[in-house]
């Protein structure tokens, strides 16, 4: 008999669950560890914080999910690990902490916003890295919302996170505007390089800028953030950009706990290192992907930290570890990337297709970004329950008043 503990029940380690849970023999054991208890798909962060999140049809209960598919929710928080017993340290919710021994652990906790250690930005800003700070975020807005008044939110970081978040506000804002009792939003998209998702092609970015100041959303690019307060920004030339709420959506670093945990190998961002198998570097018998491992490629590269790599990563080593556990080797993970998808409000998206040669817009492209949702939706919970779903959001589009 064999246990696999999983640690975090999100993209990567949701699919990796629900699919060993439906195929490892009766006598093995799947156990996800996670804190929350309920799963919300991660890109979607910015629309619970904006208000515009379905909670019935896209949220999954991990209790009533694993009974279904295999495996057991374990409800905590993993703290350390003590690898010479091959236990698991936990953090459960009733404040007792806990043990649970493995045979193979995967680490597949994700990663958290980078405030490059600027002053006051932990303490004054709002952050999209947990659905409980999407949900607070919501209640901040849906306050400043009902003001009535002029007010004025701050996003630091123009990357697909706080660009999706600037856009999402500014269509709620727009919706709100025949209201005489809603707030006029002014949002300032701040960005230390000199365009848009800095890290895509250039026709991406300007397209992206362009549907952006549509939107009313103040560009302010090679402007660099040096210190938060509780009023507001200053840049690192001395400007002060004041506002109501200030969010903090630049740059990425897995959780400060993880580094160096238990021995393992991590590098700057506490990423722990992996071989192209996903097995660590010094353990064999612990793996990690998703947004918290840096996975090594033949040609140099490392894995990027997207949605789309972390699912394609739990569908490999599902199978290559079901292969262990029957005797067989370890294969390597071969990352072929599809592209990427930014939506810019709720009915228009921005892709790159065919290696960033094709770069293809508009509202059709926002379905290819719900599609992206939809096969994670159909990989943990199956083709039936996916259409189910789909068709329910319909319907309920159709019919709810606007
Ligand atoms: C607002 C927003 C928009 C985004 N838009 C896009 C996009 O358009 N395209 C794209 O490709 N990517 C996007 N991303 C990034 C994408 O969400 C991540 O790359 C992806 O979710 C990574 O998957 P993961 O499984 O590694 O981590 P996550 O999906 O973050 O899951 C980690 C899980 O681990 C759990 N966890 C954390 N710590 C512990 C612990 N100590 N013990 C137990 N469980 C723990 C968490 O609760 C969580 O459920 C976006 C992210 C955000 C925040």
């Amino acid at each position: 008999m064999s246990r696999v503990v999983i640690v975090g029940g999100g993209a990567a380690g949701l699919e990796l669950a629900s699919l060993l849970g439906r195929s490892v023999n009766k006598q093995d054991e799947v156990i996800l560890v996670e804190g929350e208890t309920h799963h919300y798909w991660k890109p979607r962060f910015h629309e619970i914080a904006a208000g515009t999140f379905d909670n019935d049809l896209d949220s999954l209960c991990y209790f009533s999910h694993g009974a279904k598919n295999g495996y057991r929710h374990y409800q905590g928080r993993m703290t350390n690990i003590n690898r010479e017993e091959k236990q698991l340290v936990v953090y459960k919710t009733n404040g007792e902490t806990d043990t649970l021994a493995y045979d193979y652990l995967v680490i597949a906790v994700g990663a958290i916003s980078n405030d490059f250690a600027t002053k006051g930005a932990l303490e004054h800003s709002l952050f999209l890295d947990t659905p409980e700070q999407a949900r607070e975020s919501w209640q901040q807005i849906s306050a400043l919302l009902r003001s009535g008044e002029q007010r004025t939110i701050n996003i630091v970081g123009a990357g697909a996170t706080g660009l999706e978040l600037a856009a999402e506000l500014a269509k709620v804002s727009g919706k709100l505007e025949r209201n005489p009792h809603a707030a006029r939003l002014t949002i300032n998209l701040i960005e230390a390089a000199d365009r848009v998702l800095p890290n895509s092609p250039l026709k991406m970015s300007q397209q992206a800028q362009s549907r952006l100041e549509k939107f009313n959303v103040n560009l302010l690019l090679n402007t660099r953030i040096a210190s938060v307060d509780k009023q507001g920004m200053t840049t690192s030339e001395g400007i002060t950009l004041d506002a109501d709420l200030q969010f903090w959506a630049a740059g990425i670093k897995a959780p400060d706990w993880l580094k160096n945990i238990g021995g393992l190998e991590s590098n700057n961002a506490n990423q722990l290192v992996v071989q192209q198998t996903l097995a660590t570097t010094q353990d064999p018998s612990i793996f990690s992907l998703g947004d918290c491992a840096a996975i090594p490629q033949a040609d140099g590269s490392t894995v990027p930290p997207k949605a789309q790599a972390a699912n394609r990563a739990a569908v490999h080593l599902a199978k290559s570890l079901l292969g262990l556990m029957q005797g067989k080797t370890l294969t390597p993970f071969v990352y072929k990337d599809g592209g990427m998808v930014v939506a810019i409000g709720h009915n228009y998206a921005i892709s790159t297709m065919m290696n960033d040669r094709l770069i293809l817009k508009g509202r059709l492209v926002r379905r290819l970004y719900d599609t992206i949702f939809r096969l994670h939706q159909k990989t943990v919970s199956g083709f039936l329950t996916m259409s189910r779903l789909i068709i329910a959001k319909r319907l309920k589009c159709i019919f709810q008043p606007n």
